[in-house]
């Protein structure tokens, strides 16, 4: 139920953090995983770390040219696209009065439009297969508001709606679409926002009842649950993985 042998995933953004532990997960279930994201040397590490006729393909998930070439690319190396996890993300720390137009747009463009540009360039692959899944990358922003973070909040607010939108359309192909919602998990993006953001190691141990910051490994498990026939009658949710932040009164 759980296997991904012969399926064929792109993650962008997947050559670190929450994106290659998607991408670790979906490896180790047995899926040939494309990391699509820009950084070569880290997106060379992570194909040669994962094996398994694991890919790396460059692509600037804001442009559809460059989108449109790695749907063609994998198509040509891997002869199909069955998961397709839109992991992406950038954020700015700005308040709204002094967040300027082209930081909104470059927020916007990477988180938000970037997974309707991905989306839409490999649904027809996965009409063709006859089946597919889609896996969008939200936020515990996607739920709360955050006075430093209103780009970002409306564009993880975005990607549920988004979701839903997607999971309704393309239920008759089956195609499941579903949402992932993050705690605080270490990574690079969220190391800049501990040193940005004065107390918030601690108050994110205080407020998260499972005690801990989340690692990337903690997405190893709902990467391959939502991209595998156990999730087949799945589509639409927004799942959270959070250690209960977002249940915490
Ligand atoms: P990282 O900064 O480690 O990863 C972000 C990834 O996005 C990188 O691999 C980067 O690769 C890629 N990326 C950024 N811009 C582009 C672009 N224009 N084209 C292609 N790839 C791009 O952060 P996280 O792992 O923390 O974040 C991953 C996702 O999880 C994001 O969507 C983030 O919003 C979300 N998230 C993270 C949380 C956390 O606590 N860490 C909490 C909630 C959500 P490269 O630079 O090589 O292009």
């Amino acid at each position: 139920m759980f296997e991904l042998n012969g399926k064929v995933a792109i993650v962008t953004g997947g050559n670190g953090g929450i994106g290659l532990g998607m991408a670790r997960g979906l490896a180790g279930a047995g899926a040939r995983v494309v990391i699509a994201a820009r950084n070569r040397e880290k997106s060379a590490a992570a194909r040669d770390e994962l094996g398994a006729g694991a890919l790396a393909i460059d692509v600037d998930v804001t442009r559809e040219d460059s989108v449109a070439a790695l749907v063609r690319s994998t198509v040509e190396q891997c002869g199909r696209i069955d998961i397709l996890v839109n992991n992406a993300g950038i954020n700015i720390r700005k308040a709204p009065d002094v967040l300027t137009l082209a930081e909104w747009h470059e927020v916007l463009e990477t988180n938000l439009t970037s997974a309707y540009l991905c989306s839409h360039a490999a649904y027809p692959e996965m009409k063709k297969a006859g089946a597919g899944k889609i896996v969008n990358i939200g936020s515990m922003l996607s739920i709360f508001g955050a006075g430093f973070a209103p780009a970002y909040a409306a564009s993880k607010g975005g990607i549920v709606q988004f979701t839903k939108a997607c999971a309704s359309a393309w239920a008759k192909d089956n195609i499941q679409v579903n949402a992932v919602l993050p705690g605080w998990i270490d990574t690079a993006l969220t190391r800049r926002a501990r040193e940005q953001i004065p107390g918030l190691h601690d108050n994110v141990l205080k407020r998260t009842p499972a005690g801990r910051w989340g690692t990337s490994d903690d997405f190893h498990g709902i990467a391959v649950f939502l991209s595998s026939g156990a999730s087949d009658f799945v589509t639409g949710a927004a799942i959270t993985v959070d250690g209960g932040y977002s249940i915490q009164a």
